[in-house]
Parts: C-alpha cells; structure tokens; sequence
C-alpha cells in the first residue's frame, strides 16, 4: 500500500538535516511492508488532501518562517482539520513555533503562526537553547535529540515530556513540547527519527491502524538504532560542558 509522506517547504524548512526524519520513515515503511512516496511541498495547492499520511514541518531560521508564513497560512484551516481527525504531524523547532497564535521575533516583529493550537513564542537574546537534550515522555520513553533556538514557546497544553538534560520549551522550564492528538510539535531537530524508532513506529502505526492494515514490528532488528541511542545517551550525559551551560 502506498504510504504518502508530505516534508512542507524542504528548501526552507530543513535545518539542521530534519530531512533525516523522511529517510527513516521510508526506510521503517518499507520494512513493514509500505510503500513510500515522498511528497516536497514547495506550493500548498499540490497537495492532495484525501491521500497525507504523514506530514513534516521542519525548522528554520527567522528569515525562512518568514518566508512560508503566507503559504502555511492558506492552509491552516485544513492541516486543523487533519489534525483534529488524527494526522499523524511532526512539527519541528520553527515548525512546532508556526503551530502557535503567533512567533514574535528579537526584533519585536510579530509573525502570525497558523493558530491551530493555543500557545505562543516569544524571540529572546539572553539566552540560545541550544546542545543535545534527553526528553523523558510517557509515551515513546526517553527521546534523544538536539535543540537550537531562541523563541521561547508559552503553553499550557499536554507536553511531550519533560527535558532530562537540555533545554525545553523556553528558559523557565524544562517541560518540552506538545503532544495532541497524532501531532508532535518539538524542539527536537532533526534527524530525531533515527535515532528515536518509537517515534516513527508510532507514526507508522498511526496510519496503518487507520487502514486497518496488521501493525506486526517484532520482525525489525533495531539493534543498530538502538546502540546509536545508547552511545548519544553516554555521551550526553559524559558532556560536563553541556551539563553547565544547561543548569
Ligand atoms: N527561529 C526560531 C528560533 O530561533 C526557530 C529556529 C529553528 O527552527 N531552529 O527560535
């Protein structure tokens, strides 16, 4: 069966490899028996709505946002709509801040976000978050990732988990992310799929439960994405210089 994974603005949206994500997906896909087609969405009117199974909305710089925002705009009545049926979404870094009611800039300059949830981020210069980070959830466990922004994201919805090392979601806590419905809205940068199968086992299953295919993984060796993980955890938790720019 074929699998549809949108990645939203690839040229704009893609730093730090978010692209990483959409390699690993295809590749979970194809082990369980799914056929992949990728979709780079550069213009919103070539999507066909009847047939996302997946969609990436990655990061980006200020500059980058700034440049999706209109187009992002026209369709967020529809990826609400998604959403609120079960869409399984990734939204990454700039891509979780453009979910929000809006992003506003250091500069002070306000960019409308798609208002689809209830929260808000706010630019600063006292401090980048950035560095590695381990995100404890109740639903994948510990999460490994990499983080690097200066918005500072306000909410009072259902996180993802709560940053064991690292930033989260803004200065003042460590709580990190959003987790609503089938959508994830992350500060974790890509590639977060490789290094975390749970999350994309999840998303996978997301789609395959709603056609009603048989969800079967014990037959995927995760041995190798498993030692990765292993190794980054070690090493995260080793960095002392991480740890004090952290605490
Ligand atoms: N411009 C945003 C910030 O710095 C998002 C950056 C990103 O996607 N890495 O907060």
């Amino acid at each position: 069966m074929e699998y549809h994974i949108y990645h939203m603005f690839p040229k704009l949206l893609n730093l730090y490899g978010d692209h990483g994500n959409i390699i690993t997906l295809e590749y979970f896909a194809r082990q369980l028996g799914l056929n992949p087609v990728l979709h780079e969405v550069d213009d919103v009117n070539d999507i066909d709505w009847d047939n996302v199974d997946f969609m990436l909305i990655g990061g980006g710089s200020d500059r980058e946002q700034s440049l999706v925002t209109e187009q992002l705009g026209l369709i967020k009545d529809k990826i609400k709509d998604e959403m609120e049926k079960g869409l399984p979404i990734l939204a990454v870094c700039g891509g979780y801040q453009f979910l929000g009611n809006y992003y506003q800039g250091v500069n002070g300059e306000k960019m409308p976000g798609l208002g689809i949830l209830d929260f808000y981020t706010v630019g600063q210069t006292k401090k980048r978050m950035i560095g590695n980070a381990i995100v404890q959830t109740e639903s994948f466990g510990e999460l490994i990732g990499f983080v690097n922004h200066a918005g500072e994201t306000f909410h009072d919805l259902s996180p993802l988990g709560v940053a064991t090392s690292g930033w989260g979601n803004n200065l003042q806590t460590k709580v990190e992310g959003i987790f609503y419905k089938n959508m994830i809205g992350t500060y974790l940068h890509g590639p977060l799929l490789p290094k975390n199968p749970a999350l994309t086992l999840f998303f996978i299953k997301c789609f395959m439960d709603k056609k009603g295919l048989k969800y079967d993984d014990s037959s995927l060796d995760l041995t190798f994405e498993n030692d990765a993980r292993e190794m980054m955890k070690q090493r995260i938790l080793d960095d002392s210089v991480n740890k004090d720019d952290f605490y």
